[in-house]
């Protein structure tokens, strides 16, 4: 059997000493031979430069760098330039995302959803960009429900998406009933699972919140009961989160797609507990 492919996301670095961090972190995950490096965009382009600057760093390690590219509160002429600037420097592949709108912004720009990137990304590019999208097999929180969200995820796809990266989930059933919607809707690109290692609760809880992440009750109850624990919620955690990665691969998911939070350990002992590393 050919081995799992990975990829790890990484957010750019808001200091000087974040970078430097950042690149000892990148040197330890680059050891397992990932697939990509994808580097996070802030909403509404807010960290246009430090993405840009992030990713041809890693690009000039001779790993691949996928740049996450959100619409949100965009112009065409923006994301066209965005666009010249990557092919310029050889980037191939991206992760095409509607985003969301920062408070306080009015207006939400040329685009209005995600598949609208895709197609624009096709229009100006052809078929030189790599596309990946997101996909939701919790749904998305702002979706009126699953069965548009569905149609909606499709419309990324059928605008030329080349794989999708699913939002991290602690229910593997919820992933493997998307991929049989898949199948059952003639999609045929990967789906790859999104994780999230658990190294701590309450900043999980809240995010998980946000983007719509179920934490199943069992779990967070169990999490809770560490209280400020982090060693016991770590421990845990690697349990919980290695034996979610095995389910999937034995499942058959073509690649996992880590949410690092720029740090190597935990997901390195996730690989590791997985005979991966
Ligand atoms: P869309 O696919 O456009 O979907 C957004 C909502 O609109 C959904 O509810 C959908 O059902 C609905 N919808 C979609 N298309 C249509 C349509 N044509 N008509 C009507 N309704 C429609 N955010 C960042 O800011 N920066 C990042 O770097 C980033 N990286 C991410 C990486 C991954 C792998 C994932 C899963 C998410 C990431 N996000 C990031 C979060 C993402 O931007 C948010 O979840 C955002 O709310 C939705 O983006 P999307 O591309 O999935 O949007």
């Amino acid at each position: 059997m050919p081995r799992p492919q990975f990829s790890f996301e990484f957010y750019p670095p808001k200091t000087p000493e974040g970078a430097v961090s950042l690149e000892n972190v990148q040197q330890q995950l680059a050891e397992v031979n990932p697939e990509f490096f994808s580097v996070t965009f802030g909403a509404g382009g807010s960290t246009r430069d430090k993405t840009f600057e992030t990713v041809i760093k890693i690009q000039s390690h001779g790993i691949s760098a996928a740049p996450h590219l959100s619409c949100v509160a965009s112009t065409k002429e923006n994301v066209r330039s965005i666009l010249n600037n990557y092919r310029e420097n050889s980037i191939s592949k991206i992760v095409a995302l509607r985003g969301d709108l920062p408070s306080g912004t009015l207006s939400a720009g040329e685009f209005r959803y995600a598949n609208e990137l895709v197609e624009f990304i096709r229009t100006e590019t052809g078929d030189y960009f790599d596309i990946h999208v997101a996909a939701y097999p919790e749904v998305h929180p702002q979706a009126v429900n699953g069965t548009e969200d569905f149609k909606n995820f499709k419309r990324k796809v059928d605008a030329g998406a080349n794989s999708a990266i699913t939002q991290y989930f602690y229910n593997a059933e919820a992933y493997f009933q998307f991929v049989e919607q898949c199948q059952k809707s003639g999609i045929s690109i990967p789906i790859v699972a999104g994780i999230m290692p658990i190294t701590q609760y309450s900043q999980l809880f809240r995010f998980s919140e946000m983007c719509g992440a179920d934490i199943p009750r069992w779990l967070r109850k169990r999490l809770e009961s560490f209280g400020d624990n982090r060693e016991e919620i770590k421990e845990f955690g690697l349990e919980v989160v290695s034996r979610l990665c095995q389910q999937l691969l034995d499942g058959g998911a073509p690649s996992l797609h880590f949410y690092t939070m720029n740090q190597a350990a935990p997901t390195l002992a996730i690989l590791k507990n997985l005979n991966l590393s």
